[in-house]
């Protein structure tokens, strides 16, 4: 079975390959092919064994089992013997009828078995042996025959007796059947056995057959298949080139004929680039005759920009690196013209493969190539234009999504077309703001549904920067696919950055000026050149409680309630100042009512003029309303509060004016005026000094001068002066000049001021004289009381020394009493006689060393310092203007008080310092002593004012009333700092002028 199967295998393999079969053919066909012949002569006598050895195995097979079917009947012949034999003891014994028939039909049968198994016998030694079984069987039916005669005829006892003596004859024939039997089994079974073995070796033979038949058929059908299939290319490339030759051959036949008649120039060329064969057509387009034009060479009438690529190709082709060329060059004509011409180049070759001549074609472009010039040009021209216009262009194909943009398109986010690689419609949408996104899609829809012609979209694009470029993006569906869906898109891609900036900054100007507009206090309303309102600032809005409305012009003054200045009676059309504006009218400060929708009137200062642009086209009008309601009501009791002002102005008993600060009489009150006899006109617009009060002197005129001068400086100025009345009397006036600041305290007027003095002018004199009088009675007194009493003191002196202890103790207390009271009245007198002192010496002002004076008070002071263990400090004390022994008093009356207010057991440390404060000196006097109390602060300043019993600390008051009147003295002012219990410290100052 396996066997069988390989075969079936093997055949349909190789049968049924059609390889194989085309293959076979060929290899029929090439007696060359030697490999192919003994692959298949191997292959023939493989195959031809094992389908030999095959039909061997079956015949084997077939005669094994023929064998050992005859080895069957033997058994079979021989059973069938074997129970006759049973049976014909059955009879022999039991003598029954059935056994007996029995016996007999087995009998009948067995010879019938062995005349039959007589065919299957074969060859002589068989025979033989058949014939022994035959003969054997014979004597054996015979001896049985006998013994069944013996039973029928005799006996079954005497029968049995005769069978039993016969029993050795019967062993002979029994034992001779049996060994014929067994021989003619032992040879049938050698027979098989031999049949076995035969049968496996040639199943053994096939099977190594089989595999390096298999292995030749691989092989067979690989080489086939490699050696078919080169064959076939050799052949078919054969049959090619047989098919050329002879196409060529035909072509030739044709190329011959067509060549003259052909519409195109064409020419042969041999290999140095002569002609040697032309058409009519070159010829024709070259202005040449034939005869002309062959013997020229091809480099002759070439145009040299284009003679090296030609010859370049001409060289390629005879190297065989190309078999045709093409390519647009220029010819001279006869005529020195230029042609444009198509030229295709081939080489033909011999049979031999040597170079036979070029076949040129050549058709004219002139054409072709003036029209693509032309159309390049337009080209160029539209590239410059976009270039120019610096636009980015781009194309796309809708469905396809192919793209194309130019290198302005690149450039325009800052990068090459070659970065941008790969280019797609994705590369817009990678760089497009993503915010923008949707728009641009929204945009793109409506172009694509048709509903709008152009997409117009202006989105970000992303710089290479980092920073986004506005860029307006335009285009148009330009071709749609058969079922109308939009196919390709063209459009322009333009960086409009600087007109969005310039957009922004527009509208940021408009924000700015409607912002600027609404922060107005100014009411602002605009129409257009139609006289159409077009703003309406807030200012205007809170004016009339009402917001722009576009009504015709003569419903404005009902509608927005604009009223003459009675504040009743609506405007006139022609009276409405945006109207007059409007028509060209000069508005200005044009008093008008606006009731607002509240109810409430508001009074408005209009003005406007028209707008006009620059060509001076009228561009409509603009009204600018200045709410006056306040400033006029202001303004109203400004005029009230003036008349009031002028009635005190004019009725006041001082002599008043207003002056210019260069001295300019501005005004001066009636008062002023009345003093002199004067009028207005007489003296306003004049100098003041010039005035008549002023004639008195020209001293006087001078130091008014110089005055005024000075209070133009900013100075106050006061003085005394004696002016002339109307009678040409001198009249005593305290005159001021005060300057008035404005806000950067710059002068802007001076007000004069007089007023008459004279009566105090007298009052004082007589005052001062008296004073004077009695400043000398005080010190004559003073010096005079003097004198009396240090008698007194010293005839109670000397009562006291002589007469102390001799009179009774009373008369000594009251003597005491009487000296003590003498020598304080004489420190009072000797005070007394400082304070009306001060001011009345008849030193002048001079430079004093403070260090100087404080010195010489040390020395004063020397010996209290010692005694009481106390300190006198001061250093670097300045040098001031003044009276030299006032300042002296001042000094030594702070330095005693320091000293004997001290406190009792702490000695006196006194401390005088100096402080320059700019216009004046600051000098103090600090001590360690008992201080004063805040309450009595300023009262220590008077006369005679005290804090302590004399007991307590002697004194008369008048030491700080000294100090003080000496200060004011020095237009200085003095003040007492003190920590009650732990010192004080006393300031004054002293100008310095
Ligand atoms: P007198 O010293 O003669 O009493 P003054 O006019 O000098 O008069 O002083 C007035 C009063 O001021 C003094 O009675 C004293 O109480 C107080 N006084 C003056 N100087 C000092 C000082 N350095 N410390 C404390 N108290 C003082």
């Amino acid at each position: 079975m396996n066997q069988e199967m390989n075969c079936f295998f093997l055949l349909s393999l190789l049968l049924n390959t059609p390889t194989l079969q085309i293959s076979m053919s060929h290899i029929l066909k090439r007696k060359e092919n030697k490999f192919l012949l003994i692959a298949l002569v191997v292959f023939a006598i493989s195959a031809a064994t094992f389908f030999f050895n095959l039909h061997r195995y079956s015949e084997n097979v077939t005669e094994n089992i023929a064998v050992e079917r005859k080895i069957t009947q033997i058994d079979k012949i021989y059973n069938n013997y074997l129970t006759s034999i049973i049976h014909k003891r059955g009879y022999q014994f039991g003598l029954d009828k059935e056994s007996l028939d029995r016996f007999l039909a087995y009998n009948k049968t067995n010879q019938l078995l062995i005349n039959e198994f007589s065919k299957e016998v074969t060859g002589p030694e068989m025979e033989k042996l058949y014939e022994e079984l035959v003969h054997s069987n014979l004597d054996r039916r015979d001896l049985l025959a006998r013994h069944i005669a013996y039973l029928d005829s005799m006996t079954q006892e005497a029968a049995l007796s005769i069978i039993i003596s016969e029993n050795p004859e019967i062993l002979k024939t029994s034992l001779a059947l049996e060994n014929a039997f067994a021989n003619l089994k032992e040879y049938l079974e050698g027979e098989s056995l031999e049949l076995e073995e035969t049968g496996e070796k040639l199943t053994l033979v096939n099977n190594v057959g089989f595999v390096i038949l298999g292995l030749l058929v691989v092989g067979f059908i690989t080489g086939t298949f490699i050696q078919t299939r080169k064959q076939t290319l050799l052949e078919a490339e054969k049959e090619n080139q047989e098919e050329i030759l002879r196409i060529t051959r035909n072509s030739e036949i044709q190329f011959s004929t067509s060549f003259q008649n052909a519409a195109i120039g064409m020419a042969l060329v041999s290999r140095e680039g002569r002609f040697t064969e032309v058409n009519r057509s070159l010829c024709k387009l070259l202005g040449y005759s034939e005869e002309e034009l062959v013997g020229l060479t091809f480099q002759e009438i070439t145009h040299p920009d284009d003679l090296f690529t030609d010859l370049e190709y001409a060289q390629q082709l005879l190297d065989q690196k190309i078999e045709s060329y093409s390519m647009e060059k220029r010819y001279f004509k006869k005529d020195g013209e230029t042609v444009w011409i198509n030229l295709n180049g081939t080489a033909v070759w011999n049979e031999d493969g040597s170079f036979r001549h070029f076949i040129a074609q050549i058709q004219n472009i002139t054409p072709r190539k003036l029209a693509f010039e032309a159309l390049q040009d337009q080209k160029n021209r539209f590239e410059n234009v976009i270039r120019g216009t610096n636009a980015g262009t781009w194309e796309w194909n809708v469905q396809t999504g192919e793209t194309v943009f130019n290198e302005t398109w690149a450039e325009i986010i800052g990068y090459s077309l070659k970065e941008l690689e790969p280019i797609s419609i994705q590369t817009w949408a990678d760089f497009a703001h993503p915010d923008d996104l949707e728009r641009s899609n929204e945009i793109l829809q409506k172009c694509f549904t048709g509903e709008s012609e152009y997409y117009e979209c202006e989105c970000r694009m992303r710089h290479r920067d980092g920073h986004w470029v506005w860029v307006l993006d335009r285009g148009k569906v330009m071709s749609w696919t058969y079922d109308g869906k939009p196919e390709k898109m063209f459009g322009t891609h333009i960086d409009i950055s600087k007109f969005k900036s310039l957009e922004d900054i527009l509208l940021q100007k408009e924000a700015f000026i409607n912002a600027m507009l609404d922060t107005l206090d100014v009411g602002i309303v605009v129409c257009d050149e139609k006289g159409e309102l077009k703003l309406f600032n807030r200012t205007t809005l809170a004016l009339h409680g009402l917001d722009s409305k576009n009504i015709p012009q003569d419903e404005w003054s009902r509608h927005y309630h604009l009223l003459k200045e009675d504040g009743q009676t609506f405007l006139e059309k022609e009276e409405v100042p945006l109207y007059r504006a409007w028509k060209g009218e000069w508005v200005e400060n044009q008093i008008i009512c606006i009731r607002h929708t509240s109810g409430e009137v508001y009074y408005v200062s209009a003005s406007g003029s028209q707008i006009r642009d620059e060509l001076g086209n009228i561009q409509g009008a603009v009204v600018a309303m200045k709410n006056i309601t306040e400033s006029r009501k202001i303004g109203l009791e400004l005029e009230e509060r003036e008349r009031k002002f002028k009635g005190i102005f004019n009725s006041t008993f001082q002599f008043i004016g207003f002056l210019d600060p260069d001295g300019t009489l501005v005004e001066a009150n009636q008062t002023a005026m009345d003093f002199a006899g004067l009028k207005p006109a007489d003296v306003v617009g004049k100098k003041f000094w010039d005035c008549y009060w002023w004639q008195i002197s020209t001293e006087t005129q001078e130091k008014l001068r110089s005055a005024i001068h000075q209070a133009a400086q900013g100075e106050f100025i006061q003085y005394e002066v004696a002016v002339w009345d109307k009678e040409k009397n001198p009249v005593t006036i305290l005159f001021n000049l005060k300057p008035l600041f404005d806000s950067a305290g710059e002068v802007t007027a001076i007000i004069p001021e007089g007023r008459l003095v004279q009566e105090i002018v007298d009052a004082r004199k007589s005052l001062e004289e008296k004073n004077k009088e009695l400043e000398r009675f005080a010190s004559v007194a003073s010096h005079d009381l003097k004198e009396p009493l240090r008698m007194i003191v010293s005839f109670l002196q000397l009562l006291e020394r002589k007469y102390k202890g001799q009179l009774d103790e009373k008369a000594d207390q009251y003597i005491h009493f009487a000296v003590d009271a003498a020598q304080r009245m004489n420190i009072l007198i000797s005070d007394l006689l400082d304070f009306s002192k001060v001011g009345n010496e008849n030193t002048t002002k001079e430079e004093i060393d403070l260090n100087l004076i404080i010195k010489d008070q040390e020395g004063y002071f020397s010996q209290l310092l010692n005694e009481s263990g106390g300190t006198l400090d001061f250093a670097s004390l300045p040098i001031i203007t003044g009276k030299k022994v006032p300042i002296s008093l001042l000094f030594r009356n702070l330095i005693a008080n320091a000293i004997k207010y001290r406190k009792p057991d702490l000695p006196p440390k006194i401390t005088i310092e100096g402080k320059d404060c700019v216009d004046h000196w600051e000098l103090s006097v600090t001590d360690n002593g008992i201080g004063v109390d805040s309450e009595y602060r300023e009262v220590i300043f008077e006369m005679f004012k005290r804090l302590h019993t004399k007991q307590e600390y002697p004194g008369t008051g008048l030491g700080l009333a000294v100090c003080k009147k000496i200060v004011e003295q020095h237009n200085g002012k003095i003040w007492v700092e003190s920590n009650p219990g732990s010192g004080s410290s006393f300031h004054f100052t002293l100008r310095k002028s």
